[in-house]
């Protein structure tokens, strides 16, 4: 693939922080620390772009990427993090409910999952709501890398019935570490544009 172009355009709190140029958008949704910033980076193919922590639950902003000026990537604050206040998690409900029931740009979320254990209640809460809300999902399982191949299927059947997955809803296995399901991914977000 060529070289992409990626930049960071800033982070949002508040609707009037969105990107205005009405560009379409896709949203990653995922745990705190499941591994979305590494997929960003992976996917754009740059080391730091979207900055990997070992602090999860700091970022409580949607951050936004332009990519080939073609579409923003939209970083949606990770969910699930038990050390963070009611205040605070309140606030996250209230700016993730808005933006995915009312952000028109919005073409579809990438759902990142761990592959490696089964999908939590937050995941499946999450997952459920987005369904309800009738946005179209991909789901990505990622940290491949760390089970070993023999044992995939078993791990992406755990996700699928952890989550409901119907027979034709997306699931992508993935690895930012090695690459694996970046191409797929790409087109199924290629196909959203
Ligand atoms: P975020 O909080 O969801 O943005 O998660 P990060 O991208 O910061 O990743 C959390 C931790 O998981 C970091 O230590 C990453 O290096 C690691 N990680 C993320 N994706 C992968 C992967 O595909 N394979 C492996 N082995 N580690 C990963």
């Amino acid at each position: 693939m060529s070289k992409i172009k990626a930049e960071f355009v800033g982070s949002a709190v508040k609707p009037d922080q969105y990107p205005r140029d009405a560009l379409p958008e896709i949203a990653l949704a995922g745990r705190s620390n499941v591994g979305k910033s590494s997929l960003i980076n992976r996917l754009l193919n740059r080391r730091k772009l979207a900055h990997t922590s070992g602090k999860p639950g700091k970022t409580q902003t949607i951050n936004f990427y332009r990519v080939n000026d073609r579409f923003y990537l939209a970083d949606m604050p990770g969910y699930g993090f038990a050390r963070v206040s009611k205040a605070v998690k309140a606030a996250w409900g209230r700016m993730i409910e808005h933006y995915l029931t009312s952000r028109k740009e919005l073409r579809g979320i990438v759902h990142v999952i761990d592959l490696r254990h089964p999908p939590t209640a937050d995941d499946r809460q999450m997952y459920d709501w987005l369904k309800h809300i009738g946005l179209p999902a991909i789901v990505v399982a990622t940290k491949a890398d760390k089970i070993s191949r023999g044992r995939w299927q078993k791990h992406l059947k755990q996700v699928r019935e952890g989550l409901s997955l119907r027979s034709g809803d997306p699931l992508i296995l993935f690895s930012a570490q090695n690459g694996q399901g970046r191409d797929e991914l790409w087109r199924a977000i290629q196909e959203w544009l």
